[in-house]
């Protein structure tokens, strides 16, 4: 006779052998046999319990993103399945795979409006790429099992609902298995010779070529630096992209459109070329970031994505590393010289000391320029960035001066508001060595606050930094680009440092500038987590999607006024530039 198992310890059982470490979620009556087999495998995996589901899921979603591993994530029968949506779009919209386990009422109460009952199939369809209800306790850890390589296939949601009363029933030990232990990443596509060749000869007719890497250049650092210094290339990245080429590589542009750097949108502008290497960006055409006229490759691996952004001149349907690396393999002697490319070059120098002029004021309110330059100061040189959405999204991207053994995370594509707290608790579960910082404006912080009392049952050393201007800032921005009066986008002030100590945390609240510098020396001393409050300036950031700097389009008043505005007097124009370096 076969020894026996209880079935939610066996999906337990499966989940370690997938390398889970931490399952984050709250407890509810439909999960409790599911709580009692987290108790009895404490010693094997960590249950993390967070505050609100929606912060759960956003922290699984954040540990998938930081380690590549699927992250894991559970709510109860009702509110708190829905409470997981958020998580569970923005995982599946920045393509990982999470898993997410919802409680059920008991099998013989289903299907009967018993309490918190729902008929969760329907509702997590659109966002899943697997969603099934366990149909018996033998099939629990097995569905798990399948659950989860199918999350990794599609990089995507696996949802498992499980009847409560199935968790605790005995089933054979020999009635399942696991097969994380067999899993390996699938082998990326090689790229085609024949093809590369033909974009080579693109790359030798094109005057203003310009590199854009997406997040499938992660981890290619040394593969897009070799190529853009080979054929001459300034580099944009996508701004989910941040950090896998140091902020200190010269052809470093940043990233385009809204949250970009000057250069980066002068350069797609002018761009006659494209490579477009493991990207998608969404503003491509809505925004028409890419000119019809524009030459383009493609590189991907994901076919579906081939032409989705640009009609493609040459597509490699091949993993960027290697195919970046082979264009330079293939081909000759790299390009001399290329006076787009140095004066991108020039054009970033510039605009790194227009930055530098907001990182060191020193007025009141601050500056959100003053207080990256003091993240930057304190950062370790492994540092994990937990990025909220907003203007601080477009700050971070500006203003974090990093390297590729930092990591930078955010909601990318569904950019939804209160991602840095979960997105903090994962980084410091997964990788607890690591400083980890919190960057988040008020509007998103008073989202997700209270599981800032999840940082401080843990003992969680995050660094929150709340930038407070009592807006929302990016919706003003967008507010008055669209010429519509401000409405809604005000909101109360609170002092979040006494919110961060009443909760137990250390509050450090900062309205000038030598608190600033006293509170980061103070926050490093500090051994669970902190919040300083900073009070910060609500004047706009330099809108560089739309530079009124051309005399082609704008009248003389009206450049000066931007000019002014924006304290750009001394910021250059990058086709001034092309034209000085191609005499
Ligand atoms: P994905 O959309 O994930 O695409 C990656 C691509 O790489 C996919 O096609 C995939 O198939 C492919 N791929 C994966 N692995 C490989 C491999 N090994 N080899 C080859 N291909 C591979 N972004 C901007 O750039 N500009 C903005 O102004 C901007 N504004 C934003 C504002 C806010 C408030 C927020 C939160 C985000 C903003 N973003 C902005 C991010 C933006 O919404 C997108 O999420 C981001 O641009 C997508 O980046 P991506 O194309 O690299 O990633």
């Amino acid at each position: 006779m076969s020894e026996k198992i209880k079935a939610s310890i066996a999906m337990l059982k499966v989940l370690q052998d997938w390398k889970v470490e931490n399952v984050y979620g709250l407890p509810g009556g439909s999960f409790n046999t599911t709580m009692r087999a987290l108790e009895s495998e404490k010693e094997n995996i960590n249950y993390i319990q967070v505050r609100h589901e929606e912060v759960g899921a956003l922290a699984a979603a954040a540990e998938a993103k930081l380690t590549g591993k699927v992250g894991v994530v559970f709510g109860s029968a009702g509110p708190g399945a829905t409470h997981l949506f958020n998580g569970l779009y923005d995982a599946q919209q920045d393509h990982v795979p999470v898993l997410a386990l919802i409680g059920q009422v008991a099998s013989s109460a289903m299907n009967m409006d018993s309490f918190q009952e729902m008929n969760e199939n329907p509702m997590f369809a659109d966002v899943s790429v697997y969603n099934r209800t366990v149909m018996t306790p033998e099939s629990l850890p097995r569905v798990i099992d399948q659950a989860i390589r199918t999350a990794y296939q599609y990089k995507g949601v696996a949802v498992v609902t499980i009847p409560n009363d199935y968790g605790w029933m005995d089933i054979d030990m020999d009635s399942y298995y696991a097969s994380g232990h067999n899993y390996s990443s699938p082998i990326l596509p090689e790229p085609d010779d024949s093809k590369i060749k033909d974009a080579l000869a693109l790359i030798k007719e094109a005057k203003r070529p310009v590199l854009f890497a997406g997040i499938g250049t992660k981890g290619a650092t040394d593969e897009v630096i070799a190529f853009s210094e080979h054929f001459k290339m300034p580099v944009i990245i996508t701004a989910i992209n941040k950090g896998t080429v140091p902020d200190s590589y010269r052809a470093n542009l940043g990233s385009t459109y809204r949250v970009a750097t000057k250069p980066a949108d002068e350069a797609i502008e002018a761009a006659d070329l494209v490579v477009f290497a493991g990207a998608d960006l969404p503003f491509a055409q809505t925004k028409k970031i890419l000119k019809p006229n524009m030459k383009f490759i493609q590189i991907d691996i994901d076919a579906s994505k081939i032409g989705k952004r640009h009609a493609v001149d040459v597509a490699l349907l091949s993993d960027a590393k290697k195919t970046l690396a082979r264009f330079v393999e293939l081909d000759g002697a790299p390009v001399e010289s290329r006076p787009f490319f140095d004066a991108t070059i020039e054009d970033m120098a510039n605009w790194r000391e227009y930055l530098k002029k907001f990182e060191d004021k020193t007025t009141t309110p601050l500056q959100p320029a003053a207080v990256f330059k003091e993240i930057n100061k304190h950062a370790t040189g492994d540092d994990i960035f937990a990025i909220d959405v907003g203007n601080v999204t477009m700050n971070s991207l500006r203003y974090l001066d990093m390297n590729p053994k930092q990591k930078f995370t955010t909601s990318a594509l569904f950019a939804t508001m209160g991602y840095g707290m979960g997105a903090a608790i994962a980084a410091k579960s997964a990788f607890p060595d690591r400083q980890v910082f919190n960057l988040v404006g008020d509007g998103a912080f008073a989202m997700v606050v209270q599981d800032l009392l999840t940082q401080v049952k843990y003992k969680q050393h995050v660094i929150n930094v709340v930038f407070s201007n009592q807006h929302f800032g990016f919706i003003q921005d967008e507010q008055e680009d669209e010429g519509q009066p401000f409405y809604g986008i005000d909101f109360n002030d609170a002092d979040w440092a006494q919110v961060g100590n009443a909760m137990g945390a250390v509050g450090i609240p900062v309205s000038t500038h030598d608190e600033l510098v006293a509170a980061f020396e103070k926050a490093e001393s500090i051994e669970g987590p902190v919040v300083i409050d900073v009070k910060i300036t609500d004047e706009r950031a330099i809108p560089v999607e739309d530079l009124a700097v051309d005399p082609k389009r704008f009248s003389a008043e009206e450049i000066a006024a931007f000019r002014k505005r924006y304290e750009a007097e001394d910021l250059l124009v990058l086709d001034d530039l092309i034209e000085k370096y191609s005499k």
